[in-house]
């Protein structure tokens, strides 16, 4: 165990081989929480030892999304790529000690060795065979063949493997190419890292880097932390085949960056006092990695879904604003810039905040607005006005009442209830073909507030088209 006091070194070490999944940020997150209580470092390292899969654009990815979250680092980022004579000099210290060995083994010699097993573990066949390490030959670690290796980890407690049943696994490549577990290792000392707090898929590897460690340095190994997977409504793994998993796809659909960060917080974790919604800094002061719970935990986009609309109702209107305006602009808008009105759209923002639960949600209920040219949707007007008897009634005399009034929402309503009497209707059943051929929708904001932001001659204008359409009578 880390005996050090001083304050706490974390690394986030993605591999930038794809978009960064949410569970890297509930990864990241939690390293970032972890140290900024504590006054600690967080390091940021990208691990691209994969050459084939890393591309510099997922790097870009992860860098601004983690920017996005208001997830900072004081390090980095460092990329593995560039490190490679590190590790290289690690396996010649370790090949020197005796603690790797070169083998030229290949699969088919595994194979054949082991007929009928598709994934032998190594059978020691050069261990004491001496050769000379060089091109074609990979080198292993020669794991003690008694004994256990603990991970001391946070979440779960002591986790033993037995070390015989830990083959001499492969360090370097036989091509030269360093492995991901020795530059992990090589990396986590050079940087000084206290606590290691990573995806529970890495436990299984943990004690063949607790070997590589102790073998490498005569200084205790980091502290693990070993985060609990996250599943689907089905308990699977999250899987970018099956679930939205992209913290880039929550972005484009107009979630809130901190409404995000307090749901990813709570997968795993929870505050002593059941708090649900909590400021960044409340998160700081409250995150304790000793009450990570081990058991897989719910990615529920439901909810998350439902903490962006609290998020997004506390917000200030000119806040609101400022978020919206991305959506509300090309190439995301479904209309033309230049037929946006930003008065028109502050006029309605206030019924739009209690109503959308992402930003991406927004533009749907201003459409009537703005788009050009304006087109009811179709099966709302078969529906609703078509599939009425008495909507002509209903929009005739909407707009010969309408023709001349006060333009204000409490007369429309007046006007237009009055109509429903006379028609024997609700009110709510006598709006909804006026709804549909001004609005373009069965539902929305409230028809009267958004009418007065449509104007008297748009208003008219579009009963009339609803009223040619339908022929006469
Ligand atoms: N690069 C690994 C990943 O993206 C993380 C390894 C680690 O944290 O030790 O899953």
């Amino acid at each position: 165990m880390n005996a050090v006091t001083a304050a706490p070194r974390v690394r986030f070490a993605p591999s930038p081989t794809g978009y960064f999944h949410v569970g890297g940020a509930r990864t990241a997150l939690y390293n970032w929480l972890f140290v900024r209580r504590l006054g600690g470092s967080f390091v940021l390292r990208i691990e691209d030892t994969d050459r084939e899969r890393s591309d510099e654009s997922w790097t870009s990815g992860i860098l601004s999304a983690l920017e996005w979250l208001g997830i900072d680092w004081d390090e980095g980022p460092y990329r593995q790529s560039e490190r490679r004579e590190l590790y290289e000099q690690a396996a010649e210290r370790l090949v020197r000690s005796g603690r790797l060995y070169a083998c030229d083994c290949s699969r088919a010699d595994l194979e054949s060795r082991h007929p009928g097993n598709p994934t032998p573990g190594y059978d020691g066949h050069c261990r004491d065979r001496a050769l000379t390490p060089g091109p074609g030959r990979a080198l292993r670690f020669r794991t003690p063949d008694a004994g256990t290796t603990v991970v001391h980890d946070l979440v779960r407690g002591d986790v033993e493997f037995a070390n015989a049943a830990i083959e001499d696994f492969v360090v370097v490549k036989s091509n030269g190419d360093p492995l991901f577990v020795l530059a992990v290792v090589v990396d986590d000392l050079d940087m000084g890292i206290s606590h290691v707090i990573r995806a529970e898929e890495h436990l299984p590897t943990t004690p063949k880097a607790i070997l590589l460690w102790n073998a490498l340095a005569d200084v205790p190994t980091p502290t693990f932390a070993h985060l609990p997977v996250l599943v689907n409504d089905k308990r699977q793994k999250l899987s970018k085949r099956r679930d939205r998993v992209a913290v880039e796809d929550y972005r484009a659909l107009g979630y809130l960056p901190e409404a995000m960060r307090n749901y990813l917080a709570l997968l795993g974790w929870s505050p002593a006092d059941g708090r649900e919604v909590l400021s960044l800094d409340e998160l700081v002061e409250e995150f304790r990695l000793e009450q990570v719970n081990h058991s897989p935990a719910f990615f529920d986009e439901k909810r998350l879904q439902h903490f962006n609309g609290l998020y997004l109702r506390a917000l200030p209107l000119s806040e609101l604003r400022e978020r919206a305006a991305p959506f509300l602009a090309s190439p995301v808008a479904p209309w033309p810039d230049d037929a946006f009105d930003q008065a028109a759209f502050d006029a309605l923002a206030p019924l739009v905040q209690e109503r959308v639960a992402t930003l991406g949600e927004v533009p749907a209920l201003v459409e009537f607005l703005f788009a050009t040219p304006f087109e009811p949707d179709d099966e709302a007007f078969a529906k609703l006005v078509a599939g009425d008897a008495l909507a002509p009634v209903v929009l005739g005399q909407a707009r010969d009442a309408f023709r001349s009034c006060e333009w204000v929402a409490a007369n429309l309503k007046e006007l237009l209830a009055g109509i429903a009497v006379a028609v024997d209707r609700k009110l709510a059943k006598a709006q909804a073909p006026v709804r549909v051929a001004t609005m373009g929708r069965a539902a929305g904001l409230p028809l009267f507030e958004s009418l007065v932001v449509l104007g008297r001659d748009r208003t008219l204008e579009r009963i009339e088209a609803a009223l040619a359409r339908l022929g006469p009578g």
